[in-house]
């Protein structure tokens, strides 16, 4: 795991957690739901009233245990949604779009294609702009160089402060303006990313 998404779930450190003391932690980001899917299924399929989810710092080596209940209601859900998507695919059908979710839909690898409806916020503004668009490579391309990064990072910040639009794409990243009590935060994502990459 991602060292901040780690330590915001475990915030005794290293150690052994009931599901329960981290379930809201777990919930908090569509990316880290789909663990507590998983092992129930697991356990399900394995016949187990209980499976452990070992949770690795990638920066630190820690380990966080998390022992997961099975939840039968749950896992009842889950196979439910197994049908419906298997009726579907039989059918050649599409289920409906859900409704917009912003911590969902820029990460989803359909987004460019589906173009969900946004409720009430600004239409997406497609731009084609090279130098941004270089920019914006060169910026992903230097993720480990912490200067150039920065360097990168501030020109394209301040290129889409310096814009009306609040959510715009350039090539195959998207950005999004959201203002906040200080200023203006500006997320940029690959689309159809796992998880969005931040500055501030
Ligand atoms: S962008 Fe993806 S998750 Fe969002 S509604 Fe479309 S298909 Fe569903």
């Amino acid at each position: 795991m991602n060292p901040h998404i780690w330590t915001g779930l475990f915030k005794l450190g290293a150690g052994v957690y009931r599901w329960r003391d981290v379930a809201l932690g777990f919930g908090s980001k569509p990316w880290l739901r789909k663990y507590l899917a998983q092992v129930t299924l697991y356990s399900l399929l394995k016949g187990s009233e209980k499976s452990l989810l070992l949770c690795l710092n990638k920066s630190t080596g820690e380990l966080a245990q998390v022992d997961v209940p099975l939840d039968y209601d749950y896992a009842e859900e889950i196979l439910r949604r197994a049908e419906r998507v298997n009726a579907h695919v039989d059918a050649g059908t599409l289920p409906e779009r859900i409704p917009f979710d912003d911590s969902v839909c820029p990460r989803c690898p359909f987004y460019a294609l589906c173009l969900p409806s946004h409720i009430g916020r600004a239409p997406i503004a497609f731009l084609e702009d090279d130098e941004v668009e270089w920019l914006l490579e060169e910026r992903a391309h230097h993720a480990e160089d912490a200067l150039a990064y920065r360097k990168l990072d501030e020109r394209v910040k301040a290129w889409a402060k310096a814009r009306d639009e609040e959510r715009m794409t350039v090539g195959r990243w998207l950005i999004v303006k959201r203002p906040f009590a200080r200023g203006v935060r500006v997320d940029v994502s690959a689309i159809g990313a796992e998880s969005p990459e931040t500055s501030g």
